[in-house]
Parts: C-alpha cells; sequence; structure tokens
C-alpha cells in the first residue's frame, strides 16, 4: 500500500516534533524539518527510525523562498510529493510595537506567514494532479483575538487564518482540504520565558485550568489530516476554553 508522505516544518521540538511523532506512529513517512536544532533534528530522525518508522532530514528556513524550492525539489526526488503539509514553524515576539525594527518585523512574518505561502506554493501543484491533499496550517488563538506586546505576532496568525479560509475555497474543488488549529497556551520552549509567578497566574486564566501539551495538539492534528474532506477553510481553536 502507499505510504503517505507528510512534511512537518519547524519539528525540532514542540508541537511540531509532537506532530512528526504521532504522524510516524500513524504510518506516515514524515519529512522533518528545522533552521537552527540540527542535532535534535538527528535525534528526532533515531527515535522515529527506533520506533519502526520512517524519516528523512531536510534542514532549512522556511521563512527563505529559495530554501523552501531546494527542500521540495528533494521531496519531489524522493516521492513525487506530499499528501500532507503541516506548515507550524513559528517563532514569537515580544515587545512594544513601537520599539520593533524593520528586521524583526519582517522576521516573524516571513516566519509565521510567509513560510506557509511557500511551502503551500511548491506543495500544492502534486496534490492537484493527485486529486487530493491536506494541508493543515498551526496558527493561534491570538490570530482570533489579538495579544497586548505580540501585535506582530498576533498579525501574522490573522493572515494565516485568512490564508486557510481563502485557500480552502480556492482548492476545495480539487478535492484539497485546507483547515488550522490556534493553540491556546501549549508547554513548549516557546513559553520559557515565563517565571513560576507568571506561569501561575496564566494558568488560573485558563478555564481548563492548565497549559495544553504539544501531544495533545499534535492529536488534533492528525485527526485533521484524517477528516471528512467535506470539513476545510475552517480555524479549529484548541485552548482550554480561553478564548
Ligand atoms: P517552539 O519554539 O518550541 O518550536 C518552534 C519550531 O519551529 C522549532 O522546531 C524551530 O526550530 C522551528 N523554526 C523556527 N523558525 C524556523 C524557520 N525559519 N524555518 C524552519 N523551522 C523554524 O514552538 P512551539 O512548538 O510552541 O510552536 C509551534 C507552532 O505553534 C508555532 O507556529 C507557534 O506560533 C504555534 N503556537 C504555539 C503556542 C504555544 O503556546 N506554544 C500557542 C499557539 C500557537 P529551529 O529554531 O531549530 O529552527
Amino acid at each position: 500500500m502507499h505510504k503517505k508522505n507528510v512534511l512537518v516544518t519547524g519539528s525540532s521540538r514542540g508541537i511540531g516534533r509532537a506532530c512528526a511523532l504521532a504522524f510516524a506512529g500513524a504510518g506516515y513517512h514524515v519529512f522533518i524539518n528545522c533552521r537552527s536544532s540540527i542535532e535534535k533534528l538527528e535525534s528526532l530522525e533515531q527515535e522515529i527510525l527506533d520506533a519502526g518508522g520512517s524519516c528523512t532530514k531536510l534542514p532549512g528556513d522556511v521563512g527563505d523562498p529559495d530554501a523552501v524550492r531546494s527542500l521540495f525539489r528533494k521531496i519531489t526526488a524522493a516521492c513525487g510529493g506530499l499528501d500532507v503539509l503541516v506548515n507550524n514553524a513559528g517563532i514569537a515576539h515580544f515587545g512594544l510595537l513601537s520599539d520593533m525594527t524593520d528586521e524583526e518585523w519582517r522576521t516573524v512574518m516571513d516566519t509565521n506567514l510567509s513560510a506557509a505561502f511557500y511551502c503551500c506554493r511548491e506543495a500544492i501543484p502534486y496534490m492537484v494532479s493527485k486529486k487530493r491533499g491536506k494541508i493543515i496550517n498551526i496558527s493561534s488563538m491570538w490570530g482570533t483575538s489579538g495579544a497586548s506586546c505580540e501585535a506582530a505576532y498576533s498579525a501574522s496568525k490573522a493572515g494565516l487564518d485568512g490564508l486557510t479560509r481563502a485557500l480552502a475555497k480556492e482548492l476545495a474543488p480539487s478535492n484539497i482540504q485546507v483547515n488550522a488549529v490556534a493553540p491556546g497556551v501549549i508547554d513548549t520552549e516557546m513559553n520559557g520565558r515565563l517565571d513560576p509567578d507568571e506561569r501561575a497566574a496564566l494558568e488560573e486564566e485558563i478555564p481548563a485550568g492548565r497549559f495544553g501539551t504539544a501531544e495533545e495538539t499534535a492529536r488534533l492534528v492528525l485527526m485533521l489530516s484524517e477528516a471528512p474532506s467535506y470539513l476545510t477553510g475552517q480555524v479549529i481553536g484548541m485552548d482550554g476554553g480561553f478564548l
């Protein structure tokens, strides 16, 4: 039987890593990626192989269109193209908007929004030729509601939500579904800057009383990759009741 292929961008740690493990466990061949944590990518590769799964390391900056083109040349050579694309790579930026430099703004937009465009552009032609495919974007609840001192991050994720809804309409006639997951606060290194008091205060604000885990986010992503084809264009909140 044809082994399905998935690319999870930003999979050296956190939500992306959990997604890569979930897809590998479900029998997918997983293309794993990150920009700089190559050792962590190697250890993920080992973990997948040890568990009897299969994967290929594809390091590269997904915010750089040339790097994405080169990454997809390797995917095409290996298997023709992707069944599932998970646009997960992302970075946070905390601070007043008025203090933000042009470079900082561009880096947030390149990584959180343009990267999804670059990857979708490369992934779509193969999916169209097969008349099937799933694209899952990892957004954020801040894309829906906006967060103080995270204006650029919130704008990038709101952009990703818009891309999700519009692209879903564009690709529905080709039987390609595009959905997004909008997590709340997930327990990953992205929230490592919080001290214990800040963490406790934030947990109190979350109706579920705790941070989410990368693994439960990955479960939802895997579910979306197997969801009925009539589910498309949705931004699905997963925030313990926060919003
Ligand atoms: P982490 O910081 O733990 O992991 C981010 C991953 O993205 C790393 O593997 C990192 O690898 C990779 N990455 C960053 N920039 C690039 C790039 N330019 N090219 C390729 N890979 C890159 O974050 P999380 O796991 O927490 O977040 C994953 C996604 O979930 C992000 O899009 C984030 O915005 C979103 N999210 C997270 C929430 C949370 O509370 N944690 C809440 C809502 C949404 P490396 O640095 O080695 O390149």
